[in-house]
């Protein structure tokens, strides 16, 4: 994945794929008898997402989000859950750092590029650097969630 500028027509695609996701949220709901939780704010935009999973034999065998934003937090999230389902909490680490990369106009490792096909339309936000923190807020959540554990499951 380059840093070179998007194409119109890419624009245009990437667009279409946040306004897709951004009004209709794939997993907005909080998983059942989730092992960890997590919440991320972004004061900036008033972004608020709160990330539920379930991870179980070393998978996250469910991951679903809650929250209030513009589209581009709300896109990411979606986006997020339907990518990481299934996949090992450690690929999701790696997968939120690649991420961060790609929105922030850095070339991302090429061992995630496979996963990152399905997320390239978050890289549109590298043009507009205040909303790379909308796109990057769930996959933070993602991490503190993931850091958090199962004792987060106790908090209030
Ligand atoms: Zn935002």
């Amino acid at each position: 994945m380059t840093a070179e500028p998007l194409s119109d027509d890419l624009r245009t695609l990437y667009q279409e794929i946040i306004l897709d996701h951004g009004k209709h949220p794939r997993n907005f709901r909080v998983v059942q008898h989730h092992t960890c939780k997590a919440q991320g704010n972004n004061p900036m935009c008033g972004d608020r997402v709160t990330v539920t999973a379930k991870v179980d034999g070393g998978a996250i065998a469910d991951i679903a989000f809650e929250g209030k934003g513009c589209a581009i937090s709300i896109a990411s999230a979606s986006m997020m859950t339907e990518a990481l389902k299934g996949q090992p909490p450690e690929t999701a680490r790696k997968l939120a750092d690649a991420v961060k990369d790609i929105c922030t106009g850095k070339a991302a490792s090429p061992e995630m590029e496979p996963h990152l096909e399905k997320l390239a339309a978050l890289s549109g936000v590298r043009q507009f650097p205040v909303r790379v923190k909308c796109a990057t807020l769930p996959w933070q959540a993602l991490l503190s969630c993931l850091d958090n554990g199962p004792s987060a499951t106790t908090e209030k």
